[in-house]
């Protein structure tokens, strides 16, 4: 039974502080996000890894960005577009498409009728 002893003698006693128990073996650094909100999020990367230019912001959903003093500006608001609203852009984009092919085709119909 002293085999047994040895191996747990050297698995306690291996890695400084219990952090290799932790499964951190791999060098890994954080990096500080800030988002226009200023809540700052610290995602951690591979030291290999190249950190983003941006992150989105766990708390709130924004982009952060790596600098506090400007962080990068929130994208265009249109937050709460109701069906009805969706329905209308739908549908004059629709139309329009319609008026674009109508017009090519006279244009067309003119071009042919010149020559
Ligand atoms: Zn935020």
């Amino acid at each position: 039974m002293t085999g047994g002893n040895a191996i747990r003698g050297t698995r306690v006693g291996s890695g400084p502080m219990g952090e290799s128990e932790r499964g951190e073996s791999a060098p890994r650094h954080r990096v500080s996000y800030w988002c226009a909100n200023n809540h700052e999020s610290r995602p951690s990367f591979a030291l290999d890894a190249e950190e983003p230019e941006s992150w989105d912001c766990p708390r709130c959903g924004l982009p952060a960005g790596r600098d506090q003093a400007a962080p990068p500006a929130p994208p265009r608001n249109e937050p709460y577009k109701t069906h009805l609203a969706y329905v209308k852009e739908r549908r004059s984009d629709a139309d329009g498409e319609a008026i674009l092919a109508e017009a090519l085709a006279k244009l067309r119909a003119q071009r042919e009728g010149d020559f």
